[in-house]
């Protein structure tokens, strides 16, 4: 495997790929790597020649007052980790080049952005976009896996890349879970043994509405509602925000249909999480 530092070096050797007629395969995060992350790895391995991962925690992506900072760094063990998928490239920019003092400009998808995760941190999904346009400009993949863990983060890039005609697929994962159903995030290290604990009630609560839906109850309210309970009836959880939306557009719904997914933000103390889920209702 290659660590390749520089957007340069990076260019150079794409293009060398791309002249052997390699099919390049991108999997972007910010490193602190989980099995989620090689679960990623993995489905692009699957469907590309060469792989390359990319590490950077993007600052254009964080608020005033996040977590930039104490957000966690571990390259040595990311690096033996990507080595032993086979990964051919670690990709770690510098931030330095990624944006020099006098950068200016930035790509945002208007209307995905503004609401659930994009309410409470104004500005975080339009750093997001700008950092994915330029790992995909300066690494020039075929594919780019994206993990349904981060499902409004997932509509918002494939959107981009629909209405910019960029012309790479962009390819999705499902959400990787511990044994008691939470799911792997770098953020999970901040929390304490006892919130970690109370931590699985995103997914509890979830899989509550599933029941219900299954027993017949169909009202987006009534259904919010009894999650709320579960989640109030732990210790630290506080609600920011549980919606039922429709799968491509995240528009919200009323009443579950044939498919629909649930979206949720809770913060377990100081550390907020978020999680999301496919809720099916009866076929009409
Ligand atoms: P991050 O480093 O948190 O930005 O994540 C990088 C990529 O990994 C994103 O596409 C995430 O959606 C994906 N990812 C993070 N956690 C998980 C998980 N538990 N299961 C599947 N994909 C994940």
């Amino acid at each position: 495997m290659r660590t390749i530092r520089e957007i340069k070096k990076q260019r150079e050797w794409s293009k060398e790929e791309r002249a052997n007629n390699s099919i390049i395969g991108l999997v972007p995060t910010l490193g602190f790597l989980h099995k989620g992350h090689l679960s990623l790895v993995r489905k692009a391995r699957e469907v590309s020649d060469s792989v390359v991962v990319s590490i950077f925690v993007n600052p254009t992506q964080f608020g005033p007052g996040e977590d930039y900072k104490e957000y966690p760094r571990e390259e040595v063990r990311d690096l033996q980790l990507l080595e032993n998928e086979e990964v051919d490239v670690a990709f770690i920019p510098s931030r330095e080049e990624m944006y020099p003092e006098d950068y200016e400009t930035y790509v945002a998808v208007e209307k995905f952005s503004k609401n659930y995760c994009g309410s409470s941190r104004p500005g975080h999904f339009r750093g997001v976009t700008t950092v994915v346009i330029k790992l995909l400009l300066i690494v020039q993949p075929d594919i780019a896996v994206f993990g349904e863990k981060d499902y409004q983060q997932l509509v918002i890039v494939k959107r981009m890349v629909r209405d910019l005609n960029i012309p790479i697929q962009i390819l999705s994962s499902p959400i990787v879970r511990e044994r008691d159903g939470l799911a792997m995030s770098s953020r999970n290290r901040y929390l304490n043994p006892e919130e970690r604990k109370n931590a699985t009630v995103l997914y509890d609560s979830m899989k509550e509405a599933q029941q219900l839906v299954n027993k017949g109850m169909t009202d987006v309210d009534a259904l919010k509602k009894e999650m709320i309970k579960i989640i109030e009836g732990r210790k630290h959880p506080r609600v920011e925000y549980i919606e039922f939306v429709e799968p491509e557009t995240l528009k919200r719904v009323k009443k579950v249909g044939v498919s629909n997914r649930i979206l949720m933000a809770v913060h377990i103390g100081r550390t907020r999480l978020i999680d999301n889920m496919e809720i099916r209702g009866q076929v009409e």
